[in-house]
């Protein structure tokens, strides 16, 4: 589902704004890329390899805390049965978690897109560009490129172009054969492109109807001039693929080589796409507001209640919203309590601080992702998410003035 896809977006930027701040000052902290046809027992053999090698650095403490990081890993690789289809990264190493203090981080993720290649690094930071390159907007994108001799059918799954079908047509060229007349020569070469323009129709049915209609975000049509717009005015496409059709894009070549160049002529089109379902989606969540409906909510506590009681149609969180939900508790004195933590990427997480009873450093029992917690919330009462970038006026402005959680509301609830 592309909303899942969204939120899982959401999940693994928040675990590399985490990993990103944290730095030490010698190279103490692993990040291991594993692509799916690596050998386990190899990967094994090579960190024990590395664990040998810790053993010469030569502070102590930075060697004792690579190996401790390479033995937390062996630890996680040796429970690995099978290497997942996109393979498997983690981040280790020994970081300070403040108030003198530190700790393991060992962070296992799968990646959104396959891992290309083998990567062992050891640095003062971790060694993220590899993962956050995979971040790029989820969904399927069919794309239809086409001239009068050839046409070639593919997709775009996140970053990845696949090639489906490479058609070629029996347009016959402008130059007709002796004996032709000029009449029944054009009449038969438009019947040749109609076929032509069928058979690219038939193939893009075969190729996107199969997916599930949420998945497949829209269809870029590329190719010459006026052989694509004539293909796209005369609705060749099955009508379910007509109207999802983004643009028409001149490319230079109309084999597999045009993809790329299709991609990045309507790279602003497929930026612009989700901007303006988040700038609609705004349209209406302040119009309700203007009109005092009383279909709309907004603030943690209030939009926690309609969510649990499945009024909410579409759940609105800004995606720079950090907000978690921690238990509290002193081991001093026993004191407990419960607060929500709120802060916008690119700051440092909130401290905790210490006991307001007796002044001891307070520790974390329990912590929701508020995120998380209303994603699956949503999920539950089948309201779509929409993340809201703070990129236009209206979207900032609902992380200013509205803290970046609200709803849109099926009914008034009064909440
Ligand atoms: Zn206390």
């Amino acid at each position: 589902m592309a909303e899942y896809c969204t939120y899982e977006k959401y999940v693994l930027k928040k675990k590399l704004e985490t990993l990103k701040n944290k730095s030490v000052k010698s190279a103490e902290l692993i990040s291991l890329y594993v692509p799916s046809d690596k050998q386990i027992s190899d990967v094994i053999k090579h960190l024990k390899e590395e664990h040998e090698q810790a053993s010469n650095i030569i502070s102590k403490l930075a060697s004792n805390n690579v190996r401790e990081a390479l033995d937390s890993l062996l630890a996680k690789l040796r429970s690995l049965n099978k290497i997942p289809e996109n393979g498997i990264v983690y981040f280790a190493g020994v970081v300070d978690t403040g108030a003198n203090r530190t700790g393991m981080v060992n962070e296992v993720l799968i990646p959104p897109e396959p891992v290309v290649h083998y990567i062992y690094h050891c640095d003062s930071v971790f060694y993220l560009e590899p993962i956050e390159e995979m971040l790029r907007e989820c969904g399927t994108y069919g794309l239809i490129l086409l001239d009068l001799r050839e046409a070639s059918v593919g997709m775009l799954v996140g970053k990845q172009i696949e090639a489906i079908k490479h058609l070629h047509s029996t347009v016959p060229g402008k130059q007709r054969k002796g004996g032709q007349s000029a009449h029944r020569f054009e009449q038969l070469r438009r019947i040749a492109i109609h076929d032509f323009y069928k058979r690219i129709g038939g193939a893009a049915s075969e190729a996107f109807l199969e997916l599930e209609p949420s998945d497949l975000k829209g269809i870029l049509i590329g190719g010459h001039s006026p052989t694509k717009e004539e293909f796209y005015e005369g609705e060749f496409l099955h009508y379910e693929l007509q109207k999802k059709v983004l643009g028409l894009f001149d490319t230079g070549y109309t084999d597999e080589s045009g993809f790329s160049e299709l991609i990045n002529e309507a790279e602003d089109t497929l930026q612009g796409i989700d901007l303006i379902k988040q700038k609609k989606d705004m349209d209406i969540f302040f119009k309700e507001i203007a009109t005092e409906s009383g279909k709309v909510s907004y603030g943690e506590d209030n939009v926690r209640a309609n969510l649990e009681i499945k009024a909410v149609d579409v759940l609105l969180l800004s995606e720079e919203l950090r907000a978690e939900r921690v238990s509290l508790m002193c081991r001093v004195c026993g004191y407990e309590n419960r607060r929500t933590r709120i802060w916008k990427t690119g700051e440092a997480v909130p401290t905790i601080g210490n006991c307001p009873e007796c002044g001891s450093a307070l520790e974390v029992t329990d912590l929701i992702d508020i995120v998380g917690e209303f994603s699956e919330l949503a999920d539950k009462g089948n309201a779509r998410i929409a993340f809201i970038s703070t990129d236009f006026d209206e979207g900032s402005q609902f992380m200013i003035a509205f803290g970046g959680i609200a709803a849109i509301l099926r009914y008034s609830t009064g909440m």
